[in-house]
């Protein structure tokens, strides 16, 4: 009988966590904190004839310590971009690099990267599954593979 209660409480406890998206954060960094600052100063959403450019402001730190920046803009027709794929492009127009340390993203509030931009991050460099950080919150860090379970480049062969 109390071998069955510990298995329900391990469920349970799974299920929360599954519900709730606890993760095992890393503790933001000085660095870290600036890098929210240099993403928040990108944030000024604007009208255009398309839609609303400037909604979600990124900021993401290379391997070897560069930064580079972007913004979405969503626009009709399936145009527009999340602020993480204009961070990305422009780091890959500016520099040899593909690794990010630490990424971030904020609109009003620090957000979660975007299902495709999760991906996109992975298609990028596939070292940043394992090595890079993206920000949550404003206390704390996840690794990549921890916001992409199940590795299907992996299983692809
Ligand atoms: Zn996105």
């Amino acid at each position: 009988m109390e071998r069955y209660v510990i298995i329900l409480v391990q469920i349970v406890t799974k299920l929360h966590n599954i519900m709730t998206e606890t993760f095992a954060t890393t503790e933001l960094t000085t660095e870290d904190i600036k890098l929210i600052e240099t993403a928040k100063s990108l944030v000024g959403p604007s009208e255009v004839p398309g839609g609303m450019i400037k909604e979600v402001g990124c900021a993401l730190v290379t391997k070897k310590g560069s930064i580079y920046t972007g913004v979405s803009l969503h626009l009709c027709c399936g145009i527009g971009f999340c602020g993480e794929h204009s961070a990305i492009a422009d780091m890959v127009s500016h520099s040899d690099e593909t690794e990010i340390n630490t990424i971030v993203s904020c609109g009003s509030k620090v957000m979660y990267p975007c299902g495709r931009c999760r991906e996109l991050l992975q298609q990028i460099d596939k070292n940043n599954r394992e090595n890079c950080f993206v920000i949550i919150s404003n206390k704390g860090k996840v690794r990549l593979k921890d916001l992409l379970p199940g590795d299907w480049m992996e299983s692809r062969g």
